[in-house]
């Protein structure tokens, strides 16, 4: 990896796994990408580059890809982009023991009452 694709520290672990091991990243179809630029501009997580030359959107940074995330997918309105089934992470949640971990973080960040995790959310009761 390059200076210029070199992950970005915050970006090392998922759920605490170590990134490098989720394949999670948007694929481009360069025979549909028009190089409109949308997903360039607008991924918060700067996973594109923009060759300038060949007018098509490139997948520089893939690991800084948010895992589950398919925001540049839907806004490409040439439908250039491609992600992996999402069967794929929810397996990942399962099989990696995610949920525990993120019950763990709720409690630290103070979230959630262990008294109430059977429901957090409990229904909002009409008067009428
Ligand atoms: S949004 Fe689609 S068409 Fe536009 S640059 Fe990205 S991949 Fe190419
Ligand atoms: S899925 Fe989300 S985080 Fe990943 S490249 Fe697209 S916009 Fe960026």
């Amino acid at each position: 990896m390059g200076e210029k694709t070199k992950l970005d520290p915050k970006f090392a672990y998922w759920k605490g796994i170590p990134r490098e091991e989720i394949t999670w990243h948007p694929t481009v179809d360069e025979s549909r990408c028009t190089g409109c630029g949308m997903c360039v501009t607008s991924c918060g997580r700067k996973v594109f580059d923009y060759d300038w030359e060949r007018r098509k959107a490139v997948v520089a940074r893939p690991l800084q890809c948010m895992v589950g995330c398919t925001s540049c997918q839907v806004w490409c309105i040439f439908e250039a982009i491609s992600f992996p089934d999402p069967e794929y992470v929810r397996d990942l949640i399962k099989k990696r023991k995610v949920l525990s971990l993120v019950k763990k973080q709720l409690e630290e960040e103070g979230i959630l009452k262990r008294s109430s995790f059977q429901n957090p959310f409990p229904p909002i009761h009409n008067p009428d």
